[in-house]
């Protein structure tokens, strides 16, 4: 089937489903322009199984992120895992489509069709968090990926919220960067469910380790319960590939112990709760910034301006407003 702008997202689903890439990269595109055809998107995967699983890489630039992905997609190759990658950029407000970057960085899957590849910005049109990415990861795992890598760059606000988005967390860190570390330090018990020192063949690898290890303990002082999950600290080489095996090993480990504990239904609503929370943000700031809503909020700053009313009763005025508009 030719597919074309005017295909259905029904059509382009059946042609992803029988393995077209091109397919699912219009699916990916409408995902990511958000609105109507995002919606429509949206509506077609309700009630499909969701068989994917969701991992997360993130940590900051240059510790490996791409090498371990690249070493991970490898092993799960050869156990015939279909793999998707979602690249997360939070630089570029579009990006559009595959970025030759990533087909080169993860050269040698570019050609191989178990492994689709894809960047994506972090930032939606209000520059906060994209409902895009956690729909694209929702449609890689309904479309029939066994494993979803979603890698992030950072562990800031928006990465951290990018992560909600997964079954697992990796976060990733290299040897000498003690006050990395602890600035990322709040951030990185907040989200990780794996912690990995890459690059274990440079010096001060062990220390780094041992760091995050008393970090991890100290982080658990006051939890009781004795079925919490405790957060591994494993050494990768990800340019051989070292370790690797143990990382898949831990993430499987952390996955039995979420289907045990209920743990993937409050993933699974923790992702529905971003997915809903980035459409809605996205409709409030469609309907402010078209003329309907411009002359809505000029309205109400023209009140505050002449001291009729104050800058909470405008703003409750305008949301008054937004709710007629948009429901
Ligand atoms: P990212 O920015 O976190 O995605 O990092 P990259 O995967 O692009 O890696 C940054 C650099 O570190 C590249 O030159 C890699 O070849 C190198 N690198 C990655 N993993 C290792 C490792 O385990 N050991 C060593 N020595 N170098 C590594």
């Amino acid at each position: 089937m030719v597919t074309g702008p005017g295909t259905s997202a029904a059509d382009l689903l059946a042609a992803a489903d029988r393995g077209s890439v091109r397919a699912i990269a219009r699916l990916l595109s409408r995902v990511e322009a958000g609105g109507r055809r995002a919606a429509e998107v949206a509506g077609c995967l309700t009630g499909r199984p969701r068989r994917g699983v969701i991992v997360g890489l993130t940590g900051p630039p240059g510790v490996g992120k791409s090498t371990l992905t690249t070493a991970i997609i490898a092993r799960l190759r050869a156990a015939e895992r279909r793999v998707a990658v979602l690249a997360i950029d939070p630089s570029s407000p579009f990006s559009g489509g595959a970025l030759l970057g990533d087909r080169v960085r993860m050269g040698e899957h570019s050609t191989d069709g178990g492994v689709y590849i894809r960047s994506m910005s972090s930032r939606g049109a209000l520059g906060g968090l994209s409902a895009a990415a956690p729909a694209a990861a929702d449609l890689l795992s309904a479309i029939g990926f066994d494993d979803v890598l979603v890698e992030t760059v950072g562990v800031g606000q928006n990465e951290i919220a990018v992560m909600r988005l997964a079954d697992s967390v990796v976060v990733v860190l290299a040897p000498g960067m003690g006050d990395g570390i602890q600035a990322a330090k709040a951030g990185i018990l907040e989200i990780a469910d794996v912690l990995v020192v890459n690059k274990s063949d440079h010096e001060g690898a062990a220390v780094t380790v041992r760091d995050l290890k008393s970090m991890v303990a100290l982080g658990r002082t006051g939890t009781a319960d004795p079925g919490a999950w405790r957060i591994p600290v494993l050494s990768t080489t990800a340019s051989t590939g070292a370790g690797v095996d143990d990382l898949l090993t831990a993430l499987a480990a952390h996955r039995d112990q979420l289907a045990a504990h209920g743990g993937a239904q409050r993933r699974r609503q923790q992702r529905a709760e971003v997915a809903v929370q980035a459409v809605l943000l996205q409709e409030i700031h469609q309907a402010l910034t078209s003329a309907a809503g411009q002359s809505q909020l000029e309205r109400a700053a023209a009140s505050v301006a002449a001291g009729t009313t104050d800058h909470h009763q405008a703003a409750r005025d305008v949301l008054h407003w937004l709710l007629a508009a948009t429901g």
